[in-house]
């Protein structure tokens, strides 16, 4: 049974469902540096990342170019 996400990268639908799943941690984004970079990517703190498999593998492999 799906999950109707699509990716926040490749902007396609998560089918059947999302690889993965994840939320900026608040007090990570209010005190760490990057989070000015982040929010000018339109992120927001306790925003929920969602990524298709593809677009999980590149996070995780940032030399692959899958
Ligand atoms: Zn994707």
């Amino acid at each position: 049974m799906g999950y109707g996400a699509n990716c926040d990268d490749c902007g396609r639908e998560c089918h059947p469902f999302p690889a993965l799943l994840a939320q900026f941690q608040e007090d990570f984004f209010r005190t760490h540096p990057i989070g000015g970079h982040l929010s000018n990517f339109g992120y927001d703190e306790g925003d929920t990342v969602t990524l298709c498999g593809d677009c999980t593998y590149e996070l995780l492999n940032p030399d692959s170019d899958a």
